[in-house]
């Protein structure tokens, strides 16, 4: 499969939308197709020049929005919901591509991206400010929900589409507009979603998408004055530089950044359930999402039977090029990734962890990994320590619920867990005790666009979806009226 044979060929872009048109520039770097090596094509390496009229525009365009028209602006969303639905079979095609996860589960994201867009327009007519009782009879209180002005966007490669709609919604629906830069590594799927903006009607300046050095673009985002909010996806190491250089302008933040989920089953669990769950988190997109099961802890008494279920289950997996039918996982983003992943594996080997499955059949090149089973892992070994993103699934046991949950919190990447007990009590003291943003119980499936999304310590700050998603790109002014 390759670009020519999409529907709507004319949704790659091999360039950068500004002030609402395609631009390109005198340098270019390759996308690369993680399957099988193969060159997709070039997006353009912009100077700081060109990101500084991205950003320039997107004032120009802030300045002239009618922000009390918010009810043209949720048309515009749904418009674009409606045009990136119509277009999810190409959408898919283009993640699949570039981002290597098979087609169904491309296809899923697409409908979990656009339902942000839906999400973020029908909310926004709720969104209002308070008048409040006022205990001075000479004085009345109210209070307003104001866009913070241009919003910065920076995604990782592993929800092209996802990632970016999951901000952009709630920053053109609380009426900001945005300058977004995608991962280097899949561009396409982002430039097309902002071509389906463009189709849509936005005014030119309201959305801009950008791609170049991405530390530049990085300190060029949190040094410009007219940027007042900086959203961000992906790891804490980059997380953190840029909260440390936003600190000159004292921009907001929003900051989603890497997990380490702990995936606990207890005695009085539904293994298959259980079973199910973990398959579920762990290995969509191949193991690469920050929510993905990370270390797996299991009750003694029930890890052997577990374990052997969870075999047979994986027995039956295939991984390969995501978009040949039948394909379970497909392979990493590249082969940094892998060779990272296969260091960890082969350190927590020789510190005693015992390979009890390998996948068998991966396709010949590309980035595949085989699905692997690490068994008497323990806290300390690389595997446990590192966010793993690959399908490398690290089992533990523990001996009691106080225990599961002292070695569960044993991180400082708080962004989700999972656990499985029958047990309504047990579920309970659980979701109190995880230290976690989300947690999964007995549900390994976790996000939705109503529900909010988001991490604590060193998973970051700040929340995406429901109510709390709008307000990340709003500030709220009180207002005092003399009565007297
Ligand atoms: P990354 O290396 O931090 O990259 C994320 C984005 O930041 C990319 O667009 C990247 O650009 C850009 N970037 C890299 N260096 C930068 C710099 N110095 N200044 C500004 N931007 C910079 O992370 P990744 O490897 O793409 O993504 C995986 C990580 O994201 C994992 O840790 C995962 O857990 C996390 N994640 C978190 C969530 C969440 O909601 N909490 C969701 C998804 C992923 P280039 O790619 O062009 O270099």
């Amino acid at each position: 499969m390759n670009f020519a044979q999409l529907k709507h060929p004319n949704l790659i872009k091999q360039a950068c939308y500004v002030n609402g048109q395609w631009l390109t520039a005198d340098n270019h770097v390759e996308v690369f197709n993680p399957a099988n090596d193969e060159v997709l094509g070039q997006i353009p390496w912009l100077g700081k020049e060109q990101i500084t009229q991205a950003i320039d525009a997107a004032e120009v365009a802030f300045k002239q929005s009618p922000h009390s028209d918010w009810p043209s602006r949720c048309q515009q969303l749904m418009r674009w919901h409606q045009l990136i639905l119509n277009h999810k079979t190409d959408l898919a095609q283009i993640i699949c591509l570039e981002q290597g996860k098979p087609i169904p589960e491309a296809e899923a994201e697409i409908d979990y991206a656009a339902s942000f867009l839906r999400w973020f327009a029908e909310y926004r007519q709720f969104d209002c400010g308070d008048t409040l009782a006022s205990p001075l009879a000479n004085k009345q209180f109210h209070t307003q929900h104001a866009p913070v002005g241009v919003v910065a966007i920076i995604t990782p490669w592993n929800f092209p589409a996802a990632m970016m709609l999951r901000k952009a919604a709630a920053a053109l629906a609380a009426g900001c507009t945005v300058v977004i830069k995608a991962s280097e590594l899949t561009p396409f799927t982002a430039n097309a979603i902002v071509e389906l903006a463009h189709q849509a009607g936005f005014a030119p300046g309201v959305m801009n998408i950008v791609s170049g050095d991405a530390a530049l673009i990085g300190r060029h985002f949190c040094q410009h004055p007219a940027i007042k909010k900086l959203s961000f996806t992906g790891s804490t190491r980059v997380g953190k530089l840029l909260m440390a250089q936003s600190a000159e302008q004292l921009q907001r933040l929003s900051l989603e950044l890497g997990g380490n989920a702990p995936f606990v089953v207890f005695e009085d669990a539904d293994l298959d359930a259980a079973v199910s769950g973990l398959i579920a988190s762990k290995l969509r997109n191949n193991g690469q999402t920050c929510v993905a099961s990370n270390r797996i802890y299991l009750a003694s008494s029930i890890a052997h039977t577990f374990t052997q279920k969870l075999l047979t289950r994986l027995n039956a997996l295939t991984s390969g090029a995501g978009w040949q039918a039948g394909v379970d996982c497909g392979p990493l983003i590249n082969r940094q990734a892998k060779n990272k992943l296969q260091t960890w594996l082969d350190d927590s080997i020789t510190m005693g962890a015992e390979c009890i499955f390998t996948q068998s059949k991966l396709p010949q090149g590309g980035n595949f990994f085989p699905i692997t089973v690490l068994n008497q892992v323990t806290d300390d070994m690389p595997v446990a320590q590192h966010e793993l993103f690959g399908p490398v699934i690290a089992l533990q046991t523990f001996k009691d619920e106080q225990q599961a949950i002292e070695r569960a919190n044993l991180t400082d990447a708080g962004l989700a867990a999972y656990c499985y007990s029958l047990n309504i009590q047990r579920c309970h003291r659980l979701s109190q005790a995880l230290e976690y943003g989300m947690i999964g119980i007995n549900e390994g499936i976790i996000s939705a666009a109503v529900s909010p999304f988001g991490g604590v310590m060193a998973s970051g700050f700040g929340r995406e979806g429901s109510q709390l998603g709008l307000t990340e790109y709003q500030y709220v002014k009180s207002i005092c009226y003399g009565l007297s």
